[in-house]
């Protein structure tokens, strides 16, 4: 998508400070931390957010979890929260999908 935020970062247009990259996924540091750890996970192909997830692109959602679960181990997180915020009320401000994945300090329940 020509005017996405996250498919410019995905295309080198944009600069990110790399975590993790395969070919369905990008894994970077969020420009404005909210915890010691806190890294997004996107998907190379564009979905706006959890709302489109569908069977056809379901495999690389998964994906995306399982690239979680590792960087997390390889890091030696083993408590950390995985976020996605879907819509403007929930807070979502870019429209392509990513996970957020924050560590390192206590966190509160429920989420504000
Ligand atoms: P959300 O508000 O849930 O849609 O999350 C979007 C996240 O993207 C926010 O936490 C922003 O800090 C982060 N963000 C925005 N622009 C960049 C960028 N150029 N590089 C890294 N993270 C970014
Ligand atoms: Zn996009």
């Amino acid at each position: 998508m020509s005017d996405c935020l996250f498919c410019k970062i995905i295309a080198g247009e944009i600069p990110s400070s790399k975590v993790y990259e395969d070919d369905v996924c990008l894994a970077f540091h969020d420009i404005d931390p909210q915890a010691p750890t806190h890294f997004l996970v996107i998907p190379k192909t564009h979905i706006g957010s959890v709302a489109e997830v569908t069977e056809d692109n379901a495999a690389a959602v998964a994906h995306m979890l399982t690239v979680i679960a590792r960087q997390c181990k390889k890091l030696g997180l083993d408590s950390y929260r995985v976020v996605s915020n879907i819509g403007a009320q929930a807070g979502q401000s870019v429209p392509h999908l990513h996970f957020h994945v924050l560590a390192g300090r206590d966190m509160t329940w429920p989420p504000g």
